[in-house]
């Protein structure tokens, strides 16, 4: 079904209809009969009507039993599993931007492995002086804001954590995502309503700009930020005042060292920085290779399926794929661009490749733009290093300081030591391809919220609670 914003309104006009205005104020009686913004399934226009249909949703949860947060859970993953291909086409339709089969991929994984109530732990010291127990405490109502790259994704994996840790959230969502966003909210709500009485869980504001965004992050209500988007998101997070969980921007180096298997590399590096047409953010943006195996490096990523492009083809797409920004005129990604499919960067290189091409590559210096900017397109610079050394200094140079992900192609361990030191990144990935560090072909659990700046790193249950210790003095130390 195609979504469009006049059925957004419909929605929200014809439930107005049914349950009368919305109360003013955000700290309406809870004893009212129909809570503040019931039947709107979580799709609002207002920044206050929506935290109030919010709070109200967090403290019924909150009366609930972990059972029925569960419940909550099981039912948003399953919409993201059940309705994949309907919701990810949908994203990819308004969006423009990535490849239909990852954006479906993406709801499924996130519907299947994003973290629930199994990761809440409560911990307990026991000793002479009795027994303290440590357990984990909703916040309450969490402001989310979520990038264009993966819009209902984020929100997806966002909710199914804050559920777990008890929150409610209200999502400014990426203009450009906005009716995916509201359709898989309206959905989820629309569901958890019917099976387990509560709307508006997870809010979504059907208009999103600035000024929402501004108005969320100061709402009296609004207990946590949790911001997933470039640079300019994560400092309007941080001058908030409030607490703000930040998954900011990466631009995320590989290493490839004279000891690594250069067929794997290729592999690894493909299946990564394709992926999505490179949108993640976590996705291999430049690689530096040392000498004395990148004549090697560059011909495993053309048995691999890797188109090169030669030093003009690169200078032509550079000319249309980077422009120039802001008063200093710094380069950055062309959005006509980002996430597009490599065959039409390789057209405007003036190469025709086959659409099924996943990515296209070639040989840069390091300062080249496709280097220092976070390119968001499968567009691979690679770079040429006197040694391990040099490689790493210039991975630590073009990562920016973001500490947010870099990956070794390597079999010495000292060179995997010291580039882990050195760069000093939320993920450091070994001998894979970028997604592995999200339990993707690797260990650990999955998030699309990846909070570096802020320390929390791959956001779980436990990063939306706060932790509360309850002492009994003297006593209950049965042992
Ligand atoms: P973006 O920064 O343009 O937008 C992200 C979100 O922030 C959007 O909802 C946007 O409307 C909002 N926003 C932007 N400026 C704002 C401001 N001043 N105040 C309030 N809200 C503001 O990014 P994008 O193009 O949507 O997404 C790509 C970026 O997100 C990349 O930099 C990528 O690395 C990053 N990202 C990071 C993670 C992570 O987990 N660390 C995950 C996905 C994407």
């Amino acid at each position: 079904m195609q979504l469009d914003e006049s059925l957004i309104r419909n929605v929200v006009a014809a439930v107005l209809s049914e349950v009368g205005p919305m109360p003013a104020g955000s700290n309406t009686p809870l004893s009212r009969h129909v809570p503040p913004g019931a039947g709107h399934n979580g799709i609002f226009t207002d920044v206050n009507e929506a935290v109030a249909a919010a709070r109200a949703a967090h403290l019924q949860l909150r009366a609930r039993s972990m059972e029925d947060r569960k419940k909550v859970i099981d039912i948003i993953r399953r919409i993201s599993i059940d309705q994949c291909e309907e919701l990810g086409l949908m994203e990819m339709r308004e969006t423009g931007i990535g490849r239909p089969e990852h954006k479906i991929e993406k709801l499924r994984t996130l519907g299947m492995l994003s973290p629930g109530t199994e990761f809440l732990q409560t911990k307990a010291f026991s000793g002479d002086h009795g027994l303290a127990v440590i357990e984990r405490s909703p916040f309450g109502v969490i402001a989310a804001i979520t990038p264009v790259t993966h819009s209902l994704p984020t929100i997806t994996g966002n909710a199914v954590s804050m559920i777990a840790g008890g929150n409610s959230v209200v999502v400014n969502p990426h203009p450009s995502g906005k009716k995916v966003a509201a359709e898989g909210v309206r959905r989820f709500n629309k569901a958890i309503a019917a099976e387990v009485g509560i709307d508006n869980l997870i809010c979504v504001l059907a208009e999103p700009t600035l000024e929402t965004a501004d108005a969320l992050f100061s709402h009296r209500d609004v207990a946590l930020i949790c911001v997933t988007g470039g640079p300019a998101v994560g400092r309007a997070a941080l001058r908030s005042g409030k607490r703000a969980i930040v998954a900011g921007p990466g631009n995320p180096p590989v290493v490839v060292d004279e000891t690594a298997d250069l067929d794997n590399a290729a592999r690894c590096i493909i299946q990564g920085a394709a992926y999505d047409n490179n949108l993640l953010c976590i996705a291999e943006k430049e690689v530096f290779v040392v000498e004395s195996v990148f004549d090697d490096m560059m011909a495993a990523m053309r048995r691999a399926g890797a188109v090169q492009l030669d030093a003009s083809q690169i200078a032509k797409l550079t000319s249309q794929a980077i422009t120039q920004v802001g008063d200093d005129k710094h380069d950055a990604a062309a959005k006509d661009f980002i996430g597009k499919d490599a065959a039409v960067l390789a057209r405007a290189a003036g190469v025709n490749v086959p659409e099924s091409c996943e990515l296209v590559f070639g040989e840069t210096d390091e300062h080249h733009p496709f280097v220092t900017v976070e390119q968001m397109m499968p567009f691979l610079p690679f770079v040429r290093a006197r040694d391990v050394g040099h490689a790493i200094a210039m991975a630590k140079e073009y990562e920016h300081g973001f500490r947010h992900t870099a990956i070794i192609h390597s079999r010495n361990v000292r060179n995997m030591t010291t580039m882990g030191r050195e760069l000093d990144t939320t993920l450091y990935v070994k001998n894979g391809p970028c997604m592995a560090a999200l339990g993707l072909g690797g260990e650990g659990y999955l998030s699309f919220s990846i909070a570096g700046p802020t320390g929390e790193g791959v956001t779980s249950p436990d990063t939306f609670t706060r932790e509360r210790r309850c002492s009994m003095v003297d006593e209950l130390r049965v042992v």
